[in-house]
């Protein structure tokens, strides 16, 4: 699998650290009644067959975070986009 970094180019995976789901977002109270959605934050992750949005770090070149939108099915990737600092 090769990833097209924005600023670096179509690289080897072997370049690039997953990092997570990219659709994941934390909640915002920090209350007792906003234990279930800690729960599902830090513990639980969806299996999606298809497409997938994914957190990539290009650690071994230019530390770029990137998204990447992969079908978990088949490996391709449709979209690579770099995240936004707003994250
Ligand atoms: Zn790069």
């Amino acid at each position: 699998m090769r990833i097209t970094c924005p600023y670096c180019g179509a690289r080897n995976l072997e370049e690039f650290t997953y990092r997570g789901d990219a659709t994941v977002k934390r909640p915002e109270s920090i209350e007792e009644t906003a234990r279930d959605a800690w729960i599902d934050y830090v513990y639980l992750r969806d299996n999606p067959a298809g497409l997938h949005k994914e957190l990539w770090h290009h650690s071994a070149g230019c530390h770029a975070w990137l998204q990447v939108t992969r079908d978990t099915t088949t490996h391709e990737i449709v979209d690579v986009e770099r995240v936004a600092k707003e994250r």
